[in-house]
């Protein structure tokens, strides 16, 4: 199986929605350097990557970068917001196998709330100029306390495009989305009873996914080599290094475990216990079982890094011989890492 990359082209964005967990003001890779990480990518065996941002329309040389990709056969999906997709979608065709786009209410007040601007007219504005161009449409919902009510009618809107999926999540307070958790928490009661009320619908591209299910064996990575993970306890994304942080221990058990195969993935409740128990590392290494020493040695090189694409490629090189089932490995394309392990940010 080949390995799957979320590669976040930047952080600018043109909404302001309430709930976004993204940060904003991280300075951008050049074109030439994103279309040598395009074919790195290509060149270790990856393919299938997500596009994603802040808004990715918002780079100029999006196209350029996309057409590395899929000249080397890669399977793109372009994770957009849909507001500036209209004067660019005619470049696009060839060039992206999956448009997903997020919805979150047909109610329009709730998705002012939420996404800072209507949104029901514009989906059925991408809907009618992207369909006859061949594009594949999915679309995303994120739901909250805000839009709960919304959701559901969110069906009649969507069906008949024979959508890739329509994935709906519920809201985690993830990074800086913490901001407004107040306003946007939805209980897992609630979120029980949505699920419920889509199951109903019985379509198979509908894929519902609760808080638990959301922390998905990922692991972002920066341009410099800087690698975070998903540490589901404190619902941030924290940087992995080589011990000298307590919390650390859990960020590196997790990803031991992810490259160990799905039999050693935490659940959360198992890794909230790994997260007071910082020996566990020792305890697990010990056993050097499940490609372990692989895996370090990944990280180390990794974290080794004097030159960010080199080891990319050496990172890439290394998990196409370690993964054993699918994994998801995030990109954010931006110079400075220290402002991403700083503020915590994706
Ligand atoms: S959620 Fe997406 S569209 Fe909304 S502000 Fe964040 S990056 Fe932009």
């Amino acid at each position: 199986m080949g390995i799957e990359v979320n590669w976040f082209v930047n952080s600018d964005c043109n909404l302001t929605c309430g709930y976004c967990f993204r940060e904003r003001d991280i300075e951008e890779r050049g074109t030439s350097e994103m279309i040598k990480l395009a074919n790195y990518m290509a060149d270790e065996g990856v393919d299938r990557v997500t596009i994603g941002g802040g808004e990715p329309l918002l780079r100029e040389d999006l196209e350029q970068i996309l057409l590395v990709l899929k000249e080397r056969g890669v399977f793109v999906s372009l994770h957009t917001n849909g507001t500036i997709l209209k004067d660019r979608i005619e470049g696009l065709v060839g060039l992206v196998d999956i448009l997903s786009l997020p919805i979150d209410s047909v109610d329009e007040r709730q998705n002012r709330l939420m996404r800072s601007r209507p949104y029901v007219n514009l989906i059925r504005e991408i809907i009618e100029y992207s369909i006859p161009l061949g594009f594949k449409i999915a679309f995303k919902t994120t739901a909250t306390s805000v839009n709960r009510d919304g959701i559901l009618g969110i069906y009649d809107l969507i069906k008949d495009v024979d959508p890739v999926y329509w994935k709906v999540y519920q809201f985690r307070p993830l990074n800086r989305g913490k901001r407004e958790i107040s306003l946007f928490s939805l209980s897992d009661e609630e979120f029980r009873k949505l699920r419920g009320e889509l199951d109903t619908l019985k379509e198979p591209w509908i894929n519902v996914i609760d808080r638990i299910q959301g922390h998905q064996p990922y692991i972002f990575l920066d341009n410099m080599g800087g690698i975070s993970t998903i540490d589901p306890v404190v619902e941030e994304n924290i940087p992995v290094g080589l011990g000298y942080n307590p919390r650390i221990s859990i960020a590196r058990d997790y990803i031991q475990a992810l490259h160990g195969g799905s039999k050693y993935l935490p659940e959360v409740t198992r890794a909230y216990g790994r997260f007071l128990s910082p020996n566990s590392w020792v305890t697990y290494s010990e056993q050097d079982t499940h490609g372990l020493n692989d895996a370090l040695r990944v990280i180390n090189l990794v974290y080794g890094a004097s030159d960010p694409t080199r080891f990319m490629r050496d990172l890439f090189s290394g998990l196409s011989s370690l993964v054993k089932g699918k994994i998801t490995i995030r990109i954010a394309t931006a110079n400075n890492p220290q402002d991403l392990l700083d503020e915590n940010c994706f």
